[in-house]
């Protein structure tokens, strides 16, 4: 294991109490994973880049777990379904989740994405991949976190960053993490045609590989829960434009 007073380039920055002064600590990782040869190598190569790494091999000991930075999720678990576990994961943290499955066919990516997933990574995969996925991760997060606004209002609809709860027409509209995202993004620059590209880029990730279909389920998904067909237009060709909505 890797001295913890070595402050290498990969942590996660912490506010201090008063203004502006950070403290470096090291970014807690939750490895879930029953299989040991995978694992093993997993643990030596991220405690040497100055992770801190907590290694389950069950989805009840990742459900009950202490709170991490981020989690590593294996969907083949010997107990519970690693789906279940990240649902499970999500009823009570936003905490990031990179799912790592040796499935590859298309209906369980975007199942995983719409259960809170962030990003996925498929076996095998190298270790260089792995830790730009984490950095992409934190990233975003860190993103989310700055964001300045702590409330966008456009006519009928409102969008809360801080509880990230979204009202349109009256109604609360419940929201995966994704759909939450992708709205915020849209409503970020109303009447604005967005590229396909770049909400890809944006939303789920700059080196993003998946189906593009993933956008459309995410979009589609997002237009039943609103149930308003012309609040997000689609644009052929060329992307999405969201129009803003009377008061
Ligand atoms: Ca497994």
């Amino acid at each position: 294991m890797s001295g913890r007073e070595d402050h290498g380039k990969d942590q996660v920055k912490k506010r201090g109490p008063g203004d502006g002064t950070c403290q470096h600590v090291l970014m807690r990782i939750l490895l879930v994973e029953d299989d040991a040869g995978i694992a093993r190598p997993m643990i030596e190569g991220l405690r040497r880049q100055d992770y801190d790494v907590t290694w389950v091999q069950t989805g009840s000991e990742a459900i009950a777990a202490a709170p991490h930075d981020l989690v590593l999720l294996d969907l083949g678990l010997p107990d519970l379904d690693g789906e279940r576990v990240a649902a499970r994961i999500r009823e009570v943290s936003s905490v990031p989740i990179i799912v790592v499955t040796a499935r590859s066919d298309e209906i369980d990516r975007v199942a995983l994405l719409d259960l809170g997933a962030d990003d996925y990574l498929v076996k095998p995969f190298g270790f260089r991949e792995l830790t730009a996925r984490i950095r992409a991760v934190m990233r975003r997060v860190a993103d989310r976190l700055d964001a300045p606004e702590p409330e966008i209002r456009l006519g009928s609809l409102s969008i809360d960053h801080r509880t990230r709860a979204v009202t349109f027409d009256g109604r609360d509209i419940s929201l995966t993490p994704k759909e939450y995202d992708l709205l915020v993004f849209l409503a970020g620059d109303p009447g604005a045609v967005i590229s396909r590209d770049e909400i890809l880029r944006t939303v789920w990730d700059e080196n993003w590989w998946g189906s593009t279909k993933t956008l459309d389920v995410h979009i589609a998904s997002l237009r039943k829960k609103l149930d308003d067909p012309d609040l997000i237009r689609t644009v052929r060709g060329v992307g999405y434009q969201l129009v803003e909505p009377a008061p």
